[in-house]
Formats: C-alpha cells, structure tokens, sequence
C-alpha cells in the first residue's frame, strides 16, 4: 500500500497558521463545520440519486453518526453521503479553491481581534480546517458514492497531509461503505468534546436544525445498534418547514450560520410560505456584514434551492436577482419536478416567478424595516445599498418598489440618509426638478461650489457617491414624476426661487450681460481658454466660489466621464464650461482690468487659474502642473511684495 505525501496549498497553511492560533475564542465551531459538511455531502447525495437510485439503495436513510473514544482520544464524526475519492481529497482538503482567498487572507493578517479574524474567515468558510483547532491529527477515511475505492487521508495540520488506500478496517468505519468518516485526535486541552453532555449541547445548539438525523455514540461505533444510539440528538426536519412559532431567534441565527457560513448576525430574516399561483417556502436573511466576494464576477448566488425538500443546487442563476445577491437563505418550492436538471433551471418559468415573488417581498420586509428601525436601516444601506441599486437599471418591474427603499445622503442633513419620498415632501412649490450631485467624497460633494446657489436658496441637493449612481440615472429619468437632474450638468434656472430676505449677496446682484466690462472679461477668458474649454458663462449656481466647471446639458456628466475614463471607454475628453461668478470680488477685479483695456500676460494666467482651481476642486488631474505652480507662485510673489 503505496503513501503519497503532499503540501498543502499556500493559502491552506496561512489559514492552518492563523486556525491554531487566533480562534480559540468559540471552539465549538469545529464540530458545526463537520456536521455542516456531513449533512451538505448527505444533501448532495440524496440530489445525484434521484436519476441515479442504485446509489443509495444499500442505505436510502441519510445519517450522520458522532463517536467519542476518551481511551483513544479519538472522536468521529460519520456520514453516509456522497463522500470523496482521492482526487477530491486531495484538491478539497488541501487547497482552497476561491479565488478571492487571497484578499481575505490579506485582511486577515491585518485584521487583530479574534472576533474579526473568525469572522472573516467564516465567510469563505474555514470549515474543515476548524477541526485542528482541538486536534493534533485529522484522519479522514472516504469512499465517493458509486465508486469501490476508500481513501485515507492524513494530516497534523502543519505542513502537508498524506493519502493512501483505506485497510479493510479503515473501511469499515463508513456506514454502508460510503461517504466519510472524520477522526479527530483530541489534544489535552480540548478533553471536553470527549464527554457526551459537551457533544450533545453543542449539537442542539449548532445543529438542530439539520434537516439530517445526528446520533451520539461511544466507541468505535459497536453501541450503534443499542437503544440510546437509536434516538437522534436533533429535530432532524427542515427548520423552514417548521412554523415561525416554533422557531426562536438562536435557532434561526445558527441555521443562518449553516448555510450562510458566516459568523454574524443576520440584520433581517424573512420566513414566509406563499400559496396561489406558485407554492414555495423561503427563509432568507440579509447579513449583517458585507461578504467579500460581492463584486466578484465569479461568485455564484448563495441561495439554496430545494424541491420538496430535497437540495438541488446552490449555483442557480436565475433564482435570485442579482442585485439581491447578498441574501443567503433557502427556497424550497413544490411546483417543479425533483429529477430537473441543473443546466434547466435558469430559465424555467417556475423559477422566474418564484424569483419575481421573492423580490417583491424582500423589498416590502425591507421597507418595513426602514419604517420600524430607521438606524438598521441605515447600517443596512451602508453595507447593500449600492448592490440593490444595480437594479434600478436591471428590473425596471421592481423600480418602484426599489426607489421606496433607497437612500441618500443629502444636503438636508449633515449625517443620516433621506429617502425620495422624504425629499418630495421639501421640494419648493415651483420646484421641478430632483437636484443631485455626483461625485466620490461626500466631504467633497458637500463643499461642491456647483451647490452653493441651492445652499442659498434652500433646495435640497441629494449627494451621490456611489459609481452605480451615474449608471442608473441614465435609465431612471424620475421619482414620481420629478426629473432627476445633475446641479453639474447644463444650465440651470434658480432665479424663480426666491433667495431667503437676510441673504444680503443676492441684492447686490446685477444682471452680467448688461454690464461692459463684465462682457469683455467673458471675451477675454473665452480668448485665452479657447483649447481647454467650450464656454464661458456666468453662472446662477454660484455665490461664494469664483468659478466652477458644468457640463453642457448634452454631455456626459462630469462623474460620469471620470469613470467611463477609467473603464478606457472615452477617450476624447469633452470640453466643460467654465462658470464665473459675476458677484466674486476676484471676477470683478479681473473685469474691471479687462474694462481698462488689460489683456496682457496677467489676465492668461489668471483665467488660467480660475480654470485649473475648478479643475482641482472637481477632483480632476491638472494637465499642467507646472505651468500652475509657475503662474500661482507668481501671483503670490505679487501679492507678498505689495
Ligand atoms: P466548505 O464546506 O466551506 O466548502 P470545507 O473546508 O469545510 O469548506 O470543505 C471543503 C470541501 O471538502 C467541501 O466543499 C466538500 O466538497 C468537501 N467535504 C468536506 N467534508 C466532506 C464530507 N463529509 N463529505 C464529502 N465531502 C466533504
């Protein structure tokens, strides 16, 4: 019997490193991964013999079995599912197959608390490898079902692990020669998984929810046919068929944690049964934290699906929605046949409905939350918010629902989210439009001097940070039919707002157009600028900033550019116009130079300036800084020496 011995993965020995060291916080967690992967392989199993029975038909009833030897120090835990042959075992148990994981284990070896690091690593699952948290070796025997090998598999979980085929007495640990059975040498510190009040409480509490029947054992498993063997530790009925009376908020936060992975706390669970058209079960749950995967354009939709009970697949694309790729949970529906293959389900009608359904309830939860705990709500958008507004473009049949329940920051309030509706209600009677600015820091947005005039006036501007944002303002055109429009974008008309009475820099104001030398400065600028630029114009937005850059009302928005630069899918920058302000002190000092006749070196750098200081407060590169510092310094020179 020939043993081949093999390293683990890079990331697998990180993760091994971090594992013995860093977790020993809730140990507990060893023994819900086994059972989390026992009864996922039972799952897995129950699905492959639905076209395959002959699979099963040694031991149709699915089980999971916990030994405990405190002679030995080994506890087992064994199942009757799909098991592994050397292959899997090999790639399963000593690599880690997501792609993500080197930017979770980057995180993790910045992250410092315990808490953090079991919760990062809860979402890409350590599973398996929490059994070296309370074990010096980890033998795994298996035989897949259907196939006539057993594997051994072995590690002390430093460096690498051996595989070999299974001795005949090896292999008699397997119930019905199949599935695996995982042994763990319990080290000195961890004796307590060895006493059977340890192991049950840590069943009922993790794993009663498992829809699999777990039994407690002594030995190496002769007791299994005594009496106390024979009773299962848990319920062993699928807890979303079970009626959300019977179901406390603990057992719903460790189902969560069974399908989800994760180690927080759900921020909202959503249980219902639907009848009429479409008969399904659903218990989903929104998580609290943000999984890292969730712009992974590999990442597979975490959502279970089941037909009557029985597991199909986690990976069905159409089941979900993307933009509610967050939820983690279970659908379990009556109306599609249990043989469907996999390749079927994206398109099935069933599966459309289901998911129309699904949406339309989760965003009505999600509404009832914002109304009944507006701070969740808030912690919620923080986390998802931008992943549900991708479908404000994607399902215009949910837009309305969606435009209920998103959130924005605004300049009504310094900290907190306002809704469109909450907006609507202080929109100005001769208002028409919903303003907004578009940018990356909301700091910034704030002190935009586009807004200044709407500061002014007391118009509502909502802030919008998020990339998204500039996307599916191109497909909604308006909230109840109030138009979006960008204060950064074409001209806009604020003089039929009436300026608060105390605001003294508004009577000061002259119309620009009639007076000469502020027409001759424009000329000027416009001159001097010509290759930068597309238009000069006196601005209605401004008062206390000399100038700012907008886009003409049939251009690209200025985020909008920025970002379609970055994806490289705009190459020829469009040219901006440039806003002055008639009022600033600096424009009339440069307007009445202009009126006497100054069009020399002077006034270049200065309209120079103005436009690469609108450049920078918009958050766009100066395409020569050179020439800037050379004409700032020069100005400061100046003005020092006067
Ligand atoms: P995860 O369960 O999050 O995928 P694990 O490290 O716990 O991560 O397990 C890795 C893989 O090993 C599983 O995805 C599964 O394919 C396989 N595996 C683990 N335990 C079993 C088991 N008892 N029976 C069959 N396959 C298993």
């Amino acid at each position: 019997m020939t043993t081949e011995t093999l390293s683990f993965g890079a990331d697998v020995s990180r993760l091994l490193d971090i594992v013995a060291h860093a977790l020993y916080s809730n140990r507990d967690v060893f023994l819900r991964e086994l059972i989390s992967n026992a009864a996922d392989a039972c799952d897995r199993l129950r699905y492959e013999a639905i076209t395959k029975p002959y699979l099963t038909v040694d031991d149709p009833s699915f089980k999971v079995r916990i030994y405990r030897d405190p002679r030995t120090r080994i506890l087992t835990v064994v199942d009757n599912g799909i098991g592994m042959n050397r292959e899997e075992l090999i790639k399963n148990l000593g690599t880690i197959a997501w792609s993500g994981t080197a930017a979770v284990m980057e995180q993790l070896g910045q992250s410092s608390s315990p808490q953090d690091k079991l919760s990062l690593i809860g979402q890409f699952g350590v599973g398996f490898y929490a059994s070296f948290m309370v074990s010096t070796r980890v033998k795994v025997v298996s035989r897949k079902a259907g196939e006539d090998q057993t594997w051994v598999w072995e590690s002390d979980g430093k460096t690498g692990f051996t595989v070999r085929e299974a001795a005949p007495d090896e292999a008699k640990q397997l119930i019905a020669g199949r599935g695996a059975a995982i042994n763990l040498t319990i080290d000195d510190n961890s004796s307590e998984y060895l006493l059977e009040e340890k192991l049950r409480m840590v069943v009922i509490q993790y794993s009663d929810h498992i829809d699999i029947p777990i039994f407690l054992g002594r030995g190496d498993g002769t007791d299994a046919d005594n009496g106390a063997a024979q009773i299962p530790v848990n319920k062993a009925s699928a807890l979303w068929m079970r009626s959300r009376n019977d179901i406390n908020d603990e057992q719903y936060v460790e189902f969560y944690h069974h399908i989800g992975h994760g180690m927080d706390k759900p921020m909202m669970t959503s249980h219902w049964h639907a009848e009429g058209k479409i008969e399904y079960t659903a218990l989903l749950f929104v998580p609290t934290l943000r999984p890292w995967d969730l712009y992974d354009p590999g990442r597979k939709n975490a959502t279970r699906l089941y037909v009557k009970r029985v597991f199909i697949t986690d990976q069905c694309d159409g089941l979900m929605y993307p933009w509610l790729r967050f939820m983690r949970g279970v659908i379990d529906t009556e109306d599609l046949p249990l043989n469907i293959s996999r390749e079927m389900l994206q398109h099935n009608p069933v599966i459309q409905k289901i998911r129309t359904s699904v949406a339309k309830r989760i965003l009505g939860d999600l509404d009832k939350l914002a109304q009944d705990n507006p701070m969740q709500y808030g912690a919620f958008w923080g986390q998802f918010g931008a992943v549900l507004k991708e479908g404000l473009y994607d399902a215009p049949e949910h837009r309305t629902d969606l435009l209920k329940v998103a959130r924005f920051h605004s300049t009504e309030k310094a900290d907190g989210l306002v809704s469109l509706t909450d907006y609507a209600s202080r929109m100005k009677p001769e208002q028409e439009h919903i303003y907004y600015i578009s940018g990356e820091n909301i700091d910034n947005l704030r002190n935009s001097p586009q807004i200044e005039g709407f500061k002014a006036r007391g118009i509502e501007v909502l802030l919008f940070t998020d990339t998204i944002d500039d996307f599916w303002l191109q497909s909604v055109l308006d909230y109840e039919g109030k138009a979006f429009k960008s204060v950064t974008k074409g001209d806009v008309d604020l003089s039929k707002f009436n300026v608060p009475a105390n605001d003294q820099t508004e009577e000061k104001k002259q119309e620009p157009s009639k007076d000469e030398s502020l027409r001759r400065l424009l000329v000027i600028i416009q001159e001097t600028l010509k290759d930068d630029i597309g238009e000069v114009r006196y601005s209605h937005r401004l008062t206390s900033s000399p100038a700012c850059l907008v886009a003409a009302e049939n251009e690209v928005d200025l985020r909008m550019e920025r970002v379609l630069r970055v994806h490289q899918k705009y190459e020829t920058p469009s040219k901006r116009i440039l806003e002055i302000n008639p009022d600033h002190a600096l424009i009339r000092r440069m307007a009445s130079l202009a009126k006497a006749g100054s069009t020399g070196e002077d006034m270049a750098d200065a309209a120079h300036l103005l436009l690469d200081q609108a450049r920078i407060i918009q958050g766009e590169p100066i395409p020569d800084p050179a020439d800037f510092a050379r004409r700032l310094s020069y100005f400061m020179e100046k003005s020092l020496a006067a």
